[in-house]
């Protein structure tokens, strides 16, 4: 690599202005190669993931309550 390479920019798809190249990715999307900042990218993935827990722990909670309803179907008189 040239040494000039480390001062490219590069336009950013995600903030729409150039970054230096060191802080950005090259993404494929369907309309072709993309450039994005690191930063965007992390910040992205970041709230993804603070969704996708918050999904998993609605979803646990509403299997523990499917899975009482069945143990209240199945015994619907408990012997005492
Ligand atoms: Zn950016």
């Amino acid at each position: 690599m040239a040494v000039s390479a480390a001062l490219e920019t590069a336009f950013c798809y995600h903030c729409r202005t150039h970054h230096p190249v060191e802080e950005m990715r090259q993404i494929a999307t369907r309309s072709g190669k993309r450039w994005r900042c690191i930063r965007s990218i992390e910040a992205t993935q970041g709230d993804r993931a603070k969704r996708d827990a918050f999904g998993k722990s609605i979803t646990a909670m509403h299997q523990a309550e499917a899975d009482d309803r069945a143990r209240t179907f199945l015994h619907p008189l408990p012997h005492r």
